[in-house]
Order: C-alpha cells, then sequence, then structure tokens
C-alpha cells in the first residue's frame, strides 16, 4: 500500500462513510484514512478559532475560584479558565503546553505524570508566588490542573514557625537560668546566706522576665484572636500621657533622664483607652530604657481629622537599615542590650497590632539625635 492516499483509497472511504451515516454498517476506513482524520480533528482542536468555541467544559472551569486548565493527551492546554490564561505571556494558554506558560520543568514533569495516570498535590514556586496544584487525571486521558495561589498562607505558616520557635527560645533562657539556681541552692549553696541571697535574686530576676514574656505574649495573642475587645470610643490623650508619664518617671529619674508631656489637655482621640495606655506606656518605656542622656517627651498634632501622637528621645537613634523591620515581633537591634534592659521583643509588636486594631497607623524617625515613634488615630 503507498503512503500517500490514492483518489480511489479516498472515494471509496467516503462512500462508506456516507452510507454508514445514512444508516449503513460500519465503514471500515482504513489505517491511513483513519489517521488522517486524527489529524485533521487535532489541526480542529488546535486551532484558535475553533477554540474561541466555548467548549462545554469552559463554563465549568469558569466557575472554579482556581486557575484551571484541562491539559489534553499530548500535553498541551485545551481548556482554560481566565485566571489560567494570565500565566501565559500573551493572555492566552490554549495550545500552549504547561512548560511554555510557567517555564516549570516540575510542573511540566508533573503534568506529564498525571497524563500516565498519577493524580498529585504539590507545592510550586512561580517567581515570588508559590501555588498549590492539584493535578486530575480524567477518564479519557486529559488532565485537570489546578493553580491556588497560596503565597499569602504560605508566609504566614513561616512566620507561625519563626515565631513558635523564637517565642520557645525567649523562654528556654529564664527558665534554664531559674533551674541551675535552683540546684545550686538544693546542692548546698542554701545553706550559705550570702549566696543563698544571690541565687534568690537570680531566680527572681528571671522569674520577672518570665512573667513579661507570657504577659507580652498572652496580650499578643488576645489581640490576634480578637479576645481583647477594642473599643472606640473617645479618649483624652492629653491626660492619658500624663498618667504615663508619671508611671514610668520613677525609671526616668534614676537615669537621671528628662521625660515630659507637651500633650494639651482636651486633646481627644477615637480609640480604647486601655489599648492606648499600653501603646504609651511601651514607647514611652522604650525611650527611656534605650536614651542614655537627655529627655523623652510625649507630644501630639492635630493633623485635619487625625491626632498624631509621638514619643521621641534624644536617644542613640536606630539604624536606617533596622527601621522596616523594628515592628516585627521579636526583632530587636542589639538583642543583648534588649534583654538587659528587661526587654522582651515584643513591645513594638504590641503597639502595632494594638494601633491597628484602633484603625491607626504606627511608624518611626530615626537619626542620630534620637527616635520619634508616632502613632495616628482619628480625632474624636
Ligand atoms: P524590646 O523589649 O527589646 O525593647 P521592642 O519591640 O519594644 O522590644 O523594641 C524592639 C527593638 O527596637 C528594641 O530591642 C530596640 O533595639 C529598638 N528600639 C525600640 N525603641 C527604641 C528607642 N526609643 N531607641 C532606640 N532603639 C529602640
Amino acid at each position: 500500500m503507498s503512503a500517500v492516499l490514492g483518489r480511489t483509497q479516498l472515494a471509496a472511504a467516503i462512500r462508506a462513510l456516507r452510507a454508514e451515516l445514512s444508516g449503513g454498517s460500519r465503514a471500515d476506513l482504513g489505517r491511513e484514512v483513519r489517521e488522517l482524520a486524527e489529524l485533521l480533528s487535532e489541526r480542529e482542536l488546535r486551532n484558535p478559532s475553533a477554540l474561541h468555541r466555548d467548549p462545554p467544559e469552559q463554563e465549568l472551569l469558569a466557575a472554579l475560584p482556581d486557575a484551571a486548565a484541562l491539559v489534553s493527551r499530548e500535553g498541551w492546554v485545551r481548556v482554560s479558565n481566565a485566571a489560567f490564561d494570565t500565566l501565559a505571556a500573551n493572555g492566552r494558554a490554549a495550545g500552549l503546553t504547561p512548560l511554555e506558560i510557567t517555564r516549570s520543568a516540575e510542573l511540566s514533569d508533573a503534568v506529564k505524570r498525571a497524563l500516565e495516570g498519577t493524580a498529585r498535590r504539590l507545592d510550586l514556586t512561580l517567581g515570588r508566588n508559590t501555588s498549590l496544584v492539584n493535578l486530575a487525571p480524567l477518564l479519557r486521558g486529559e488532565v485537570l490542573l489546578l493553580l491556588r495561589d497560596v503565597t499569602d498562607a504560605r508566609r504566614a505558616e513561616a512566620t507561625r514557625r519563626d515565631f513558635v520557635a523564637n517565642a520557645s527560645h525567649e523562654l528556654r533562657t529564664p527558665v534554664a537560668a531559674v533551674r541551675a539556681a535552683a540546684e545550686t541552692l538544693l546542692s548546698g549553696a542554701v545553706e550559705d546566706p550570702a549566696a543563698a541571697r544571690s541565687f534568690v535574686e537570680i531566680v527572681a530576676r528571671h522569674a520577672e522576665r518570665l512573667a513579661r514574656l507570657t504577659s507580652d505574649l498572652l496580650d499578643l495573642s488576645r489581640i490576634e484572636s480578637r479576645q481583647w475587645q477594642i473599643e472606640q470610643s473617645p479618649v483624652d490623650v492629653g491626660l492619658l500621657s500624663r498618667q504615663v508619664v508619671d508611671l514610668v518617671a520613677p525609671e526616668a529619674h534614676a537615669k537621671e533622664l528628662s521625660i515630659r508631656t507637651k500633650v494639651p489637655e482636651g486633646t481627644r482621640v477615637r480609640g480604647d483607652a486601655r489599648a492606648l495606655e499600653q501603646v504609651l506606656v511601651n514607647l514611652v518605656e522604650n525611650g527611656v530604657k534605650y536614651t542614655g542622656e537627655g529627655t523623652v517627651t510625649v507630644d501630639a498634632e492635630r493633623e485635619g481629622e487625625h491626632v498624631v501622637l509621638s514619643v521621641s528621645d534624644t536617644g542613640p537613634g536606630i539604624e536606617r537599615h533596622h527601621l522596616p523591620r523594628i515592628f516585627e515581633r521579636f526583632y530587636r537591634v542589639d538583642a543583648g542590650r534588649s534583654r538587659e534592659q528587661g526587654g522582651t521583643g515584643l513591645g513594638l509588636a504590641i503597639v502595632k497590632h494594638l494601633v491597628q486594631a484602633m484603625g491607626g497607623e504606627v511608624g518611626v524617625e530615626s537619626g542620630e539625635g534620637g527616635s520619634r515613634f508616632w502613632v495616628r488615630l482619628r480625632a474624636a
């Protein structure tokens, strides 16, 4: 038999097909004619104008919340939804292979395996994003490919993991110190009054640190889980800042720092008095902790509909590259210094969460002359 279809062969096939379609028995077309038919139908499927005629699956894919595509047995995208199309450079995925669309060899391999019948789920890094890929082989040999952007979820999981690791690490140090001091006392030091006193002091100091850590951790978790119900009522920040300054004044005076508030009484913001007090205490205490000499000042300024409260100090300032991360949990410029000062590394994270819960913003400016932490809230 020749490789090229002869006219008579073709004419015979056409006649047989006509007969079949008008009710006759099934036509025997011969291998070449069948192959020709398959190729023609593939060309038709790949033809963009054919793809424009929405196949029935299109509606189904359009209803899915993920980027979704049906991959043909030959490995190219036959139907896709709008979300999937945005992955393709020219905005149309149909007719292209997953490799051509995503440049991911890993995805391409997984699709190949799915075409052989193996369902798979995998996390895929595409540029800066992470996608959860679901590959499901379908009955007629095609594969349903679903891509869900899980970048934010994966980032949140990583943050949570880091947080747990950091918190455990922070807790371990004072626990170990308390344990060592107790063991020393038990193994005899308790009999020697001078030594006993110094070990009990160690226990007290580290117990204090544990108390601060657990209390800050609890505050953070209460704010995050919204158990701490944040009110939105008028708060006189003039009065509040005076109370906070009075509270922290002994620490400041012990270091010969001057501390003052310039917030006029009657300056009112919308917020939660308890939350705002905590915010101011944290910022003013930091000012006092990190300033060697000079002044810590609380001030307020009206900016249209808002009031900007600020806590400024004449301390060493914070180097520029630390500023974007300074409000993160456990982020410290100098961990040793912070711990020495009784810091937990959570103060500013609590400030940020509370202010955001009140619908406000926080920020910091810092240079050689000192730091200025500010909080912007709606005026009441
Ligand atoms: P900490 O308990 O360590 O003070 P914070 O979250 O309150 O934790 O602050 C994070 C870090 O920011 C501190 O460890 C310190 O390095 C830096 N910092 C905060 N406030 C000031 C300030 N007023 N001046 C200089 N550095 C500061």
